[in-house]
């Protein structure tokens, strides 16, 4: 049993990148003491590298590299005078930093700062991890299950690589990850012949090289795209018909919708009414393909998109027999193999970690959270965390359409960081010499 943390993050990639780089500046810069613990199952940055399936690593990130952990480097918000120290030090993580480091800048920019890998983004978060230090931890072990602790705080079991089982307490704790696939109705017969969005890469070497296969591919977002390309350099023979619940969309991208993600007090956005919410992500996050995956596909006369809703996958001989709502009516199609890229579910993934006593107490402090229908709107405070829940509970990819839609993805991880981070000066913020002139307490 170690020391409590003041928060523990379950997960090592992309957010708990930008919260380790967040605490290590305001320790680094002696502004506060605050104790913060990473616990990863795998190596820090693993689903960007192709470890956890999802992607193999090759294929391209749907947004630039430059908004990266300090984005969008506006931490006045959330910490008042000390905001512009911060961002300052913020630099010293950030993309540009990176490259220089890698002494790659230069040959970056002159190629016109082009878009990147998953893997290359994923070096970029391993590096980040690697140099924010000051107050960090970094616990190698997989959690198993979590529960309510002594005094309010959070009770982590750890399974972990140099001992049997740990346990670690934290007065706040911050979920991570992008959840587990969504269930995709099926015939147990037609397993055999489907893929998963979150399926190792490796297993779509089933997939025979030496015949025409057809695939289908369920899904209207990124996942789905991604899967299309990567299966389209895989397999360059096979043709490829991506079904979608309704028609296939672009993801708006202008400065409009950027602003949206990067900065969502500016438009207002926990104050607009839900409907427009939804709208705005179903249009510009959820269920929507980027473009410039897209344009690499634009021409490829062996891919096809069906629209309508798919509702059953049955066996079919050696494969699969596709239902789905078209709007002509239902129709059906034959394929070789299915790919279930209709989304993650990052309820389901949390559900397995707090057992039924912990989830039923957590809804007993704060209301319904487990069991809603997914049309239900989850309640999130400012911090990320489940509105009303001590201690808190910060789970920012659930929390998008309350707080803003940046918040679920890699829209505004710096901003992620102040609004989890800045609830934990409060009670750690270190005495300054007097007369420094800088405020001793943040807003
Ligand atoms: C392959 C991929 C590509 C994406 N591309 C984009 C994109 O281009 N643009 C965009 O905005 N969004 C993208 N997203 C969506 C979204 O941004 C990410 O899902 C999310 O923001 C990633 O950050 P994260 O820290 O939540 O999760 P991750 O970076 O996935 O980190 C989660 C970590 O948790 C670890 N872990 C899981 N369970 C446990 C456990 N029980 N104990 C300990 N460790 C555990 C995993 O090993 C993993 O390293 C992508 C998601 C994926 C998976």
């Amino acid at each position: 049993m170690s020391a409590p943390a003041d928060l523990l993050v379950v997960g090592g990639g992309a957010k708990a990148a930008a919260v380790a780089a967040k605490v290590h500046a305001i320790n680094a810069l002696g502004l506060a003491r605050i104790a913060l613990t990473i616990v990863e199952a795998n190596r820090p940055a693993a689903s960007w590298m192709g470890l956890n399936g999802m992607t193999s690593g090759d294929e391209p990130l749907a947004i630039t590299p430059i908004k990266d952990v300090g984005f969008p480097y506006e931490s006045g918000g959330a910490f008042g005078e000390l905001g512009a120290e911060l961002d300052r030090a913020m630099l010293g993580f950030s993309w540009q930093s990176y490259m220089l480091d890698r002494g790659g800048f230069a040959r970056w920019v002159n190629a016109g700062s082009p878009g990147i890998r998953h893997r290359d983004y994923g070096a970029y978060l391993a590096w980040v991890l690697a140099r924010a230090t000051a107050g960090v931890r970094i616990v190698h072990g997989r959690v198993r299950r979590i529960g309510l602790g002594a005094e309010d705080r959070w009770s982590v079991e750890v399974a972990q690589a140099d001992a049997e089982r740990a346990r670690h307490e934290a007065h706040a704790l911050l979920l991570t990850g992008s959840g587990v696939h969504r269930h995709l109705p099926h015939d147990p017969d037609a397993a055999p012949w489907m893929f998963h969005c979150d399926d190792k890469r490796g297993e779509f070497t089933r997939i025979p090289a030496d015949r025409r296969t057809e695939i289908g591919i369920v899904g209207g977002g990124e996942g789905a795209l991604s899967c299309l390309m990567f299966l389209r350099a895989l397999r360059p023979a096979a043709r490829l018909t991506v079904h979608t619940p309704s028609l296939p969309l672009s993801r708006g991208e202008s400065f409009l919708e950027n602003r949206v993600f990067s900065d969502p007090d500016s438009v207002g956005w926990s104050g607009l009414d839900l409907a427009t919410r939804r709208m705005f992500v179903a249009q510009c996050d959820r269920g929507v393909f980027g473009p410039d995956g897209l344009a690499a596909i634009s021409y490829d006369d062996q891919c096809r998109f069906l629209t309508g809703r798919v509702v059953h996958l049955g066996a079919d001989g050696e494969g699969v027999r596709l239902d789905y709502a078209s709007p002509d009516g239902p129709r059906a199609e034959r394929y070789d193999y299915v790919v279930n890229c209709t989304g993650f579910d990052l309820l389901e993934q949390l559900r397995g970690l707090f057992p039924p006593p912990v989830r039923a107490e957590i809804e007993r402090r704060s209301g319904p959270l487990w069991d809603l229908p997914s049309s239900t709107e989850l309640r999130f405070g400012r911090g990320l965390e489940v509105e009303g829940l001590w201690p808190r509970l910060h789970i920012p990819g659930l929390a998008g359409l309350t707080q803003g839609p940046g918040f679920a993805n890699l829209g505004c991880l710096g901003l992620l960081a102040d609004r989890v981070v800045a609830p934990l000066m409060v009670g750690n913020v270190a005495e300054r010499p007097v007369g420094d002139g800088r405020a001793a307490t943040p807003v």
